[in-house]
């Protein structure tokens, strides 16, 4: 039986690296076209020192800026406070988003979200995907002072959705945050990895995994 669907957000509703290129290319090609000379190779430097959001974005802007020699704290500040009123304009979720919530709806369980992040963030990304709507809980790490792998958050969320962890199957891109997190409290476990890789030394693997979110309801069914 699954009475619940568990979400990570980041790279797993969200499509967090497509979204943050299409800022960049905005905020540094339109915004601050003067700053850096070619626009493709600094997209991609920030995405490698952002490292699937590692890295506060900050420092990235930090040592991006250090690697063209300039030392300007004012201008990290202000292209840092810009991503962070404008980051959310670009946000896209993963095609069949919304289709895979609406089966999940169908089988009868209901949807949660848990993921790692600031408050103010992971909030507007939630609300410009519409995922505030369509899940029936969502939690935030910063807000409840609990981070994954922390079986306490696994726990939380399926306390907040009413159900029991064992009745809960949870999707995420993060083998250690997300898969061995859930696992760790008696989660059904789908790994949809969107460019992560799984680590050679980790002897854990998920129960099932998916390479787009039109895979999830067969998932789900062999699962149940
Ligand atoms: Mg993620």
């Amino acid at each position: 039986m699954i009475a619940a669907v568990l979400f990570d957000l980041d790279e797993t509703l969200f499509a967090r690296t497509l979204s943050l290129q299409r800022f960049l290319e905005d905020q540094l090609g339109k915004q601050y076209p003067d700053i850096f000379s070619n626009l493709e190779n600094t997209v991609s430097r920030f995405l490698e020192l952002d490292n699937r959001g590692m890295k506060p974005k900050d420092e990235v802007y930090q040592a991006l800026l250090a690697e063209i020699g300039r030392n300007d704290q004012e201008l990290v500040v202000e292209l840092f406070d810009h991503y962070e009123r404008n980051a959310w304009r670009f946000a896209s979720g993963f095609d069949g988003v919304s289709d895979a919530l609406n089966e999940i709806r169908e089988l009868g369980a209901k949807i949660g979200i848990v993921t790692n992040g600031q408050t103010h963030i992971q909030l507007r990304s939630l609300l410009a995907l519409n995922l505030d709507r369509m899940a029936d809980e969502y939690v935030i790490s910063e807000a409840v002072g609990l981070r994954k792998p922390d079986p306490k958050i696994f726990h939380l969320a399926a306390e907040r959705l009413s159900v029991r962890v064992e009745d809960c199957v949870f999707i995420g891109d993060s083998p250690t945050a997300d898969i061995v997190g859930a696992k760790q409290v008696g989660m059904k476990t789908i790994w949809f990895p969107n460019g992560a890789v799984w680590p050679h030394d980790l002897s854990v693997r998920a129960d099932s995994e998916i390479r787009s979110l039109s895979e999830l309801s067969a998932a789900l069914h062999i699962l149940a």
